[in-house]
């Protein structure tokens, strides 16, 4: 990653109009426990509904960001952009990620430390929805198709201790 200026490096703030630019995306400073806490304070279900939001918004968002990362790269070179993706993670504050199990069109991701948890508590589900949202943007660049990420352990649910994430495609898409 060498020649892949960091997400620390390139971000840009502006005391003076009070803004954090990487580039074109403003992004946002706030406390783990805030964000998280409006989720716990909803009923189950709305709680629920608003996560797979978190969850969508950042597949739509986190996408373009994906994108700019995927071509700062080397044409041709998709799995690199998951070295990037997991350099980046921990400069955002999002955990340590780790990738394995990568075949043609799978993968894992296991997250360490993750702040949606951090903010959370303890929990009966997974909370880690935006990790899940960038993971199925990223996810699906890296095999050029529409894929589904999901978290199949969390550590917010007592004795997990990292937040297990499996990618395959999307099931639709196979279908004529
Ligand atoms: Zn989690």
């Amino acid at each position: 990653m060498a020649d892949t200026p960091g997400f620390n490096a390139r971000l840009v703030r502006d005391l003076e109009k009070g803004e954090i630019l990487d580039g074109g995306a403003r992004y946002l400073m706030i406390r783990a426990d805030t964000l998280m806490g409006m989720f716990s304070r909803l009923p189950a279900v709305e709680a629920a509904a608003a996560l797979d939001a978190l969850k969508s918004s950042t597949i739509e968002n986190g996408a373009r960001s994906a994108q700019t990362y995927h071509a700062s790269l080397p044409s041709g070179d998709r799995t690199r952009l998951l070295d990037v993706i997991a350099a980046t993670a921990p400069q955002l504050g999002w955990g340590s990620w780790r990738f394995s199990e990568v075949t043609s069109e799978t993968l894992v991701l296991e997250v360490l430390n993750s702040p949606f948890v951090a903010g959370y508590g303890e929990a009966n589900a997974p909370v880690c929805h935006a990790i899940a949202g960038m993971l199925t943007a990223s996810a699906g660049i890296v095999f050029g198709r529409p894929v589904v990420a999901v978290e199949t352990q969390c550590a917010v649910e007592h004795g997990v201790e990292a937040c297990r994430f499996e990618v395959s495609p999307e099931p639709s898409s196979d279908q004529p």
